[in-house]
């Protein structure tokens, strides 16, 4: 098994270090990944400016790949121009900050898999929620785990597994929830402060207090102590409307 590995935290983040060790057990691992973080880069790619790639390494070890470019950027260049072997799957991770509820459409670490599954590739995107000391390593395990155990030739390949560890010990985790994303959005709102020239800037913040409620979701299962994995697909169009839309549907000249 090949396994191509990226995130958006950049490559030298240790959620990537992490996983690597814990896959490289199992799979080959190709580490091709931004070199600095990217995080709610979302899909983007890079239009304006060349990609430049440059060989890692970390106390004498070859790591992988870095790319001054995106998420995105990192999976198109690895899969055409990086790796001899097309790889059976693509994980990016694992992210610090859970990736749960509209975050997922922000983030540079789901953006990543979906350019695998937009390829045909099964492709997982890992994130541990924030707390006190991120147990990466015992997440790293965890993720490892499914990747192992889960049916993934089974899935459709077009399917991103969106998965998320919550901030407990290792020993707290209760188990396994397959969930929804929430499609809530969190309060948000802008702190507005004064630069030392006596102009305004803003930052944005966001309260996502509240959205845990919500059965079945993501946040819902972070919330009560259990690993989420929610099934997602990319294609955004809205299948339940397509019927009753499409007597909009007119020949000729619109003119
Ligand atoms: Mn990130």
């Amino acid at each position: 098994m090949r396994i191509l590995l990226t995130n958006d935290d950049g490559i030298h983040a240790p959620g990537l270090l992490a996983l690597k060790n814990v896959l490289a057990g199992t799979a080959a691992v190709d580490v091709v990944a931004p070199i600095a973080e990217q995080s709610a880069v979302g899909h983007s790619i890079t239009l304006h400016r060349p990609l430049r790639v440059i060989e890692i390494e970390r106390d004498g070890d070859f790591i992988g790949y870095g790319v001054n470019g995106a998420p995105a950027d990192c999976v198109k260049l690895a899969l055409a121009e990086l790796l001899k072997e097309r790889p059976d799957m693509v994980v990016s991770g694992i992210n610090l900050g859970a990736n749960v509820g509209v975050n997922v459409l922000y983030s540079g670490t789901v953006a990543a898999a979906v350019e695998g599954a937009m390829v045909g590739i099964p492709s997982l995107a890992a994130s541990i929620e924030i707390g006190d000391r991120p147990q990466f390593d015992a997440a790293a395990r965890i993720v490892g785990d499914l990747i192992r155990r889960l049916p993934l030739a089974e899935l459709d390949q077009h399917v991103i597994l969106n998965v998320n560890v919550p901030a407990v010990l290792p020993s707290e985790i209760k188990g396994i929830r397959v969930t929804r994303q929430s499609t809530r959005p969190p309060e948000e709102a802008f702190d507005r402060r004064t630069d030392p020239r006596g102009g305004g800037y803003y930052w944005i913040t966001a309260d996502f207090d509240g959205l845990a409620e919500e059965d079945g979701t993501d946040f819902n299962a972070l919330r009560d102590g259990y690993v989420s994995i929610t099934p997602m697909h990319f294609d955004m169009t809205c299948h339940a409307l397509l019927p009753r839309l499409s007597k909009w549907n007119v020949g000729g000249d619109l003119a």
